[in-house]
């Protein structure tokens, strides 16, 4: 299934940058084949970051029904929390930061 798809099953906004911290916080992503996780492809014309993965070593694993019913399910037991918190304190921190 697409992303928003996949996101919208899990109860997340249809976002890949949210589906993909939050995946991450689950410990779902999967290593990076092209770069071996390591984020760099020294055999790009350009630059070394690797296209695969966008530089960060991980990639998103394949979104199926039977992921989303699993994060689901996870969720309901809370193992979202620690991660959402530390999101909702972060934002709370740029608030209130000086100059904004
Ligand atoms: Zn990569």
């Amino acid at each position: 299934m697409d992303l928003p798809d996949f996101a919208l099953r899990c109860g997340w906004p249809p976002k890949e940058a949210v589906v993909r911290a939050r995946l991450g916080a689950l410990g779902c992503l999967v290593t990076c084949r092209r770069c071996q996780g390591s984020g760099k492809y020294e055999h790009n014309p350009l630059d070394s970051r690797c296209y695969g993965c966008g530089g960060t070593g991980q990639r998103l694993p394949p979104l199926t029904a039977r992921l989303a019913a699993q994060i689901r399910e996870r969720q309901d037991r809370g193992e979202l929390k620690p991660y959402l918190e530390q999101c909702r304190q972060r934002r709370a921190a740029a608030a209130s930061a000086p100059g904004r």
